[in-house]
């Protein structure tokens, strides 16, 4: 599969499905952590390789292309697999519209794929960054904050309570750069620079290992490699790198 592919059949139905569980069969491996490290393999099936959606991204294993049709598919296929009964009265759903919508049985409510808010942000203060490292990180890792938008909250009040429930930062200013689907399993990350109105921060332990001012020195370091206590910054398949490098860049 590969993105000469997904431009030949852009006209053309592309499908995708779940193998059963029963199907595979592990081998080692866990899929606790960033990525999911399970060795599987479909028993008398030599020709087929088992690899999660993250492995293959970080990978660079398919181009952009490919890339945004299996994250379509992943996010679709699981929101089918959680969504079997109705919210509304509790019957069984079945797959309508090719698979982009489920109906009810009973009750005929039909409902509909969704996706899940994010805010991932950058705080400034002048010449300075904030980022922050969860334990289930890779080691060395720093990154930009992150959170879910809440129901009755706009982008910038997440963006801001995010920070300030994390890291204890009070914020302004809030600027929109980009958005990245995240289908694990049904996110829209939403890329944001905010400015910072405090300094002092008061790490919020149950979300955050550690949670610190970088200078912009010290991320150039991070990008090449270079940082003296080794820390390094978010994959390049991240919405979270390219907003750091655009920073860090100064092309803000
Ligand atoms: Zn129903």
């Amino acid at each position: 599969m590969n993105d000469a592919f997904f431009k030949t059949a852009a006209r053309a139905p592309v499908f995708a499905a779940l193998l059963p569980d029963g199907a595979v069969e592990q081998l080692s491996g866990d899929s606790e952590g960033f990525l999911d490290r399970r060795q599987l393999v479909v028993p008398g099936r030599d020709d087929l390789a088992l690899i999660d959606l993250r492995s293959i991204a970080t990978q660079g294993l398919v181009g952009p292309e490919a890339l945004a049709a299996l994250g379509q598919a992943k996010a679709i296929l699981s929101w089918h697999t959680r969504h079997g009964f109705c919210p509304n009265c509790g019957a069984a759903t079945r797959p309508a519209a090719a698979g982009w919508r489920r109906e009810c049985s009973v009750c005929k409510t039909q409902h509909f794929p969704r996706t899940d808010p994010v805010v991932i942000m950058l705080a400034l203060d002048g010449e300075r960054c904030l980022l922050g490292r969860q334990s289930r990180w890779p080691k060395g890792m720093y990154s930009c904050l992150a959170g879910f938008v809440e129901p009755g909250e706009t982008i910038e009040e997440a963006v801001r309570r995010e920070i300030r429930e994390e890291a204890g930062i009070a914020c302004g200013e809030v600027a929109y750069l980009a958005s990245q689907p995240w289908p694990f399993p049904s996110s829209l990350m939403i890329g944001c620079f905010v400015r910072a109105t405090s300094r002092d921060i008061v790490v919020d332990d149950v979300e955050l290992e550690d949670a610190r001012w970088f200078a912009r020195d010290d991320v150039m370091a991070m990008f090449e490699n270079r940082h003296p206590e080794g820390i390094t910054p978010p994959a390049p398949m991240a919405i979270a790198h390219h907003i750091l490098r655009v920073w860090a860049d100064g092309n803000l």
